[in-house]
């Protein structure tokens, strides 16, 4: 690779860490480090899921970081003091192929700043797409970032050649996206994000190519005063209308030479991670958004134990449950099981009256589930006079992404 396009991969892989809409997210801190390529795993490279499951490793990268917007909380803003690059479309193609043949990746995440127009950004990005399948006969992952503005004869090229499109919501109301970005507009989101929906519901219908993974977004968290709760709302929305496959919440990382507008430090990443733990609870185990919200307090989720097990903490006078009788809903409700250990619950009963020892072979989450579970052989204490609970379950932070 020639030193040119090696300095532009250094800059707008670093220019593309910032997005979280792949899966990725939820990973170590995506610092603001100097002279690093990539995002939260290094290098460029970010993680997505195919629609049958696969794991796949992506290219991550922008086409420029020149951008004639100016939200506040982007680096590649148009105020913003960074170094800029672009690439042309035959170059990306030109990486893709290359790093796809050596086998370092197995697909292409790409995003823009917006250049000269919405449209000619988008096609560009659309060009690069098509130049790899057209041409190269490249059958390897490929997820662009859509831009709302543009015209939607062009998304709807774009969803021709994409296995995945995403429109970024960013931030979870017009309040906040006229506060911190005045140049983009929630009725033109979600206008874009609900005609990619209908065309990918026609588009399977007809079994023809759209965007067959589907659509993404992305919210960023701690840019302003918005709760959780609002973000968890805003999410719910998303999932229900749009039938979005994931949100990716991204704790806003402060950038060099930041707007005054906004805040001095970011999030704790914890946060960040339970609005995924949160997003589950919505999207698998049957929560409304009000009830994970009263897990914590003033729209805050809870950072010291996960949003299942304060919501439990609240309704202590609900458990504990019988794993031989309880609804699968309640079942879903108790701290330590998740979806799949709660459908193997349901199958073993029809067979048998569970005993812990039998619950122990189901799951490896038992020591959590214990004070909130009844079984043949096991009727713990009242949770409403075990004080101690709180404390004794808040996980170490190391283990608090995989508690359900
Ligand atoms: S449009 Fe995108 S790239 Fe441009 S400033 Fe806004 S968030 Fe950044």
């Amino acid at each position: 690779m020639d030193d040119t396009l090696l300095k532009k991969l250094r800059i707008l892989a670093d220019a593309a860490k910032y997005d979280a809409s792949c899966a990725s997210s939820g990973g170590t801190r995506r610092e603001a480090a100097e002279g690093a390529i990539g995002s939260a795993t290094g290098a460029g490279i970010c993680h997505s899921y195919t629609p049958d499951g696969r794991c796949v490793s992506l290219l991550k990268i922008l086409l420029t970081n020149y951008c004639l917007f100016d939200c506040a909380y982007c680096v590649n803003r148009r105020s913003s003091n960074v170094a800029r690059a672009r690439f042309s479309v035959e170059e990306v193609v030109r990486l893709t192929l290359g790093f796809y043949k050596r086998n370092y990746i197995e697909g292409l995440f790409l995003s823009s700043g917006i250049i000269r127009s919405p449209d000619y950004t988008m096609e560009q990005m659309m060009l690069v797409a098509r130049m790899l399948r057209q041409q190269h006969g490249f059958t390897g992952y490929i997820h662009l970032k859509a831009i709302p503005e543009a015209s939607p004869w062009l998304i709807e090229q774009a969803g021709l050649w994409a296995d995945r499109l995403s429109v970024n919501l960013e931030l979870p109301s017009a309040e906040s996206l006229g506060r911190l970005a005045p140049e983009k507009d929630e009725t033109t989101i979600q206008t874009a994000m609900g005609q990619m929906h209908e065309r990918i519901v026609e588009a399977k219908e007809e079994r023809r190519r759209f965007s067959p993974a589907g659509q993404s977004t992305q919210v960023i968290v701690g840019a302003d005063d918005t709760t959780d709760a609002a973000v968890l709302a805003a999410s719910d929305r998303l999932y229900r209308r749009y039938a979005m496959k994931r949100v990716y919440y991204s704790a806003f990382s402060p950038i060099p030479e930041a707007s005054t507008t906004l805040p001095v430090r970011p999030p704790p990443l914890q946060r960040e991670n339970r609005l995924y733990q949160a997003d589950w609870l919505l999207r698998y185990y049957g929560f409304a958004v009000e009830e994970i919200a009263e897990g914590g307090q003033d729209g805050m989720l809870d950072l010291e134990v996960d949003p299942k097990l304060a919501w439990a903490l609240k309704h202590r006078h609900r458990f504990p449950v019988d794993v031989n009788s309880a609804e699968r809903e309640m079942l879903l409700r108790v701290p330590g099981l998740g979806t799949r250990v709660v459908e193997r619950i349901l199958s073993a009963r029809r067979h048998t009256r569970l005993r812990m020892e039998d619950l122990a072979r189901l799951t490896s989450g038992l020591k959590r589930a214990r004070p909130f579970l009844i079984a043949a052989d096991h009727h713990p204490a009242r949770l409403t006079d075990r004080q101690d609970l709180r404390q004794r379950l808040a996980a170490p932070r190391a283990k608090q992404m995989q508690l359900f």
